[in-house]
């Protein structure tokens, strides 16, 4: 009897001792920070941003902490498999200026990242040497998040924090709702129907041409947001506001965001124009306005102002532009907006890109404000001219063929975003 009382206590001590041995390794396992990088080396982070579905950012390192002759400067997502990212640089006699990208949606691709925790630091490689530099984020964004677009009906929710003792991303799925992947801006509606000329007015288009888009891209998997429904002629939607089509955009999270509108002039020109906000690389407004060209047997536009490509424009405040923002502001009594010839002239584009597209619209007039103005996470927006409403020329071609100009916008985006078509 005795002999077995102490073997039931000898295995009770053990299996309490197997239990405390699995704790303490569960602590140890759950304290250890993976994917860390040793360094009392630091780059300081000046600008860090996310165009679209791009992450960018910019800083410099200290010209005394880098080995002068490194041949390659990269930036590192560091994980269990580690992402690297060459970068671009210059050097001064103080520092050497760092930039992923010099345009805004030309940064790296957040999306082509998977779940996980990355430690982020910049490396300068010199043959097999390799220096480490944590991110000293200097910026006044100390969190930076993001949703990347749908795949499969899954997608993920970034977080940049400073952390870690460098910037730190987590990146976990997400259910979240409210979030979309592109939104879609019916110009004008309602009361304002736009320019009118032939009998027909920019209205009679964009609500229609805007919500086949949407049905498109929603057979495909992307969820898309309308910033209006089709407007009775007494109906108004404003631009800005709580309930204005700025903020609406802004809200959806979207990556990317295209106003469908109707041109019109007085020196009888017609066909297609994208615009962009100003800074950008002008691929994707290309392709799109070569899709919806071809597609849509139209052409691009014989307008020459603010033209860069074939069927691309960039429309930035000019003198005149300046002066009557200056003077609007003087005469209702408020500190003029910090506006200048790089700032983008239509709204829809300027305000939903975040402050790198140039959104100024704070709440400083009493009445037109942004709550995204200042923000560093940005939509890639365009904005379509599709036609000229004062070309009758362009209007037929519209008429007989609406479905085609809305397959070409359909192509050109399913591309850029990589979703199969
Ligand atoms: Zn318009």
């Amino acid at each position: 009897m005795k002999k077995k009382k102490i073997l039931i206590k000898k295995i009770f001590i053990l299996i309490i001792i197997i239990i405390l041995i699995m704790f303490i390794f569960k602590l140890i396992f759950k304290k250890q920070k993976p994917y860390l990088l040793k360094t009392e080396n630091e780059a300081i982070i000046d600008e860090i941003y996310i165009y679209g579905n791009h992450l960018n950012l910019n800083g410099t390192i200290d010209i005394d902490k880098i080995d002068k002759d490194f041949q390659e400067l990269k930036l590192i997502f560091y994980a269990k498999e580690p992402i690297e990212i060459p970068l671009t640089y210059k050097e001064t006699e103080e520092n050497i200026y760092f930039e992923i990208s010099d345009k805004l949606n030309n940064g790296f691709l957040l999306d082509s990242l998977s779940t996980g925790i990355y430690n982020l630091y910049i490396e300068a490689i010199n043959g097999k040497k390799i220096e480490y530099y944590k991110l000293n984020n200097t910026t006044k964004y100390d969190l930076t998040e993001y949703y990347s677009i749908r795949k499969n009906n899954k997608f993920n929710y970034y977080e940049f924090e400073n952390k870690n003792d460098t910037i730190s991303l987590n990146i976990t799925p997400s259910n979240t709702k409210e979030i979309y992947d592109v939104v879609i801006d019916p110009g004008h509606g309602g009361v304002d129907k736009g320019a009118c000329d032939n009998n027909y007015c920019e209205t009679d288009f964009t609500y229609l041409i805007s919500s086949k888009i949407k049905e498109k891209l929603e057979q495909h998997g992307l969820k898309v947001k309308l910033t209006r429904g089709d407007l009775s002629s007494s109906e108004r939607l404003p631009n800005y506001g709580d309930n204005g089509r700025v903020n609406i955009a802004n809200a959806s999270r979207a990556k990317y965001l295209l106003a469908i509108h109707l041109n019109s002039n007085a020196y009888n020109d017609n066909g297609l124009e994208i615009y962009t906000a100003y800074n950008v690389d002008y691929t994707f407004a290309s392709n799109l306005a070569k899709s919806i060209v071809k597609t849509a047997n139209t052409n691009y536009s014989t307008n020459n102002a603010f033209k860069k490509l074939d069927g691309v424009y960039t429309r930035t405040f000019q003198n005149i532009d300046l002066n009557e923002a200056y003077e609007t502001a003087i005469a209702n009594n408020y500190k003029p907006y910090d506006v200048s010839n790089k700032t983008t002239y239509y709204f829809v584009i300027r305000e939903t890109g975040g402050y790198m597209s140039g959104a100024y619209k704070d709440a400083r007039d009493g009445t037109d404000y942004n709550y995204n103005y200042n923000s560093n996470v940005g939509i890639e927006s365009y904005l379509a001219e599709i036609a000229y409403i004062t070309s009758k020329k362009d209007l037929t071609n519209l008429n007989n063929n609406i479905d085609k100009y809305v397959d070409g916008i359909v192509d050109a985006l399913l591309n850029e975003i990589g979703n199969e078509k």
